[in-house]
C-alpha cells in the first residue's frame, strides 16, 4: 500500500470540515499529488500532510496533519508550530494532558522558565492525585516538599530520583522568586523528569486498560509514544 493509499485510509475527513477562500488563484484535486506534502508537525514529528492551500509563488504551505489533524504552516521552508520535544505518556486526565502540552509548547519556542514553573506544578498536582490532601489544617495547598514526601510515599518517586526531585525544587523556586534566567538545558531536564513521572503514574494503567497491539512493548519500555494525542477538528 502506498503512503497516498494509507493517507486516503486514514483520513476520509481530511477536508470536510474545512472552508476555503473562494477567490484564489487556482485550486487543485484532493486526488493529485499537490494534494499531501511531507512534513514535520509540531506534535507528531515527521509526517505526511494534507495540503489545504499553498501560495504558486513563494511557496508557502498551509497543511493539515493526517495524523493528529492539527494545522501547520511553511513559510521559506520554515515549519510553524516548531517541533515539540519529548513525548504525551499515555493516560493522562485531561487536567495533567493539558498541563502537560503547555510544558511542551513552552519549550518548543524556547520558553524555559514558564515550562519549569508548570513542571513544578505538575509534581504538586500529582501529590494530590495520589492521596495528598489538597489542603492541609491551616486550609493552604501543600508544601512541594510535603508532595514530595507524599510522592515518594506512595512509591512514585523511587530513592534514586531524589536528586532529580531537588533539582526540580530548586529551579522552580528560582523560577519564582528570582529573575535569573533557566536555561533552555536545564528546563529540558526537568521536564523529562516530570514525563518520567507522569509515564509512572498513568501510563502502566492505561497500557493495562488497553491490552497489547502490534507495535507496542519495544516502544513504550523506551517511553517513546507517538501519535498518542487526539485529533480536535
Ligand atoms: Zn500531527
Amino acid at each position: 500500500m502506498s503512503d497516498r493509499s494509507a493517507m486516503i485510509i486514514a483520513m476520509p475527513d481530511m477536508y470536510s470540515d474545512l472552508v476555503i477562500a473562494n477567490r484564489r488563484g487556482g485550486s487543485f484535486d484532493v486526488s493529485s499529488s499537490e494534494s499531501y506534502r511531507m512534513t514535520t508537525c509540531g506534535s507528531c514529528g515527521p509526517t505526511q500532510a494534507g495540503v489545504v492551500g499553498y501560495s504558486a509563488g513563494n511557496k508557502n504551505y498551509w497543511l493539515r496533519c493526517s495524523n493528529c489533524g492539527r494545522g501547520i504552516v511553511e513559510v521559506s521552508g520554515k515549519t510553524y508550530p516548531e517541533s515539540r520535544p519529548l513525548s504525551e505518556p499515555l493516560g493522562l486526565p485531561p487536567a495533567e494532558q493539558d498541563a502537560w502540552s503547555e510544558v511542551r509548547d513552552c519549550l518548543s519556542v524556547g520558553a524555559s522558565t514558564a515550562a519549569v514553573m508548570i513542571c513544578r506544578k505538575i509534581l504538586l498536582h500529582l501529590a494530590v492525585g495520589a492521596g495528598l490532601p489538597a489542603k492541609d489544617e491551616k486550609d493552604r495547598a501543600p508544601s512541594f516538599v510535603a508532595a514530595v514526601t507524599h510522592l515518594r510515599s506512595e512509591g512514585l518517586i523511587t530513592p534514586k530520583m531524589v536528586a532529580w526531585v531537588d533539582r526540580i525544587k530548586d529551579v522552580g523556586n528560582e523560577a519564582n522568586h528570582e529573575l535569573q534566567p533557566i536555561m533552555p538545558e536545564l528546563a529540558l531536564d526537568v521536564a523529562q523528569f516530570t514525563e518520567q513521572l507522569l509515564r509512572l503514574t498513568y501510563e502502566m494503567d492505561a497500557l493495562m486498560a488497553r491490552g497489547p497491539e502490534p507495535g507496542d512493548g519495544e516502544g513504550a519500555q523506551q517511553g517513546v509514544v507517538r501519535g498518542s494525542e487526539t485529533w480536535h477538528s
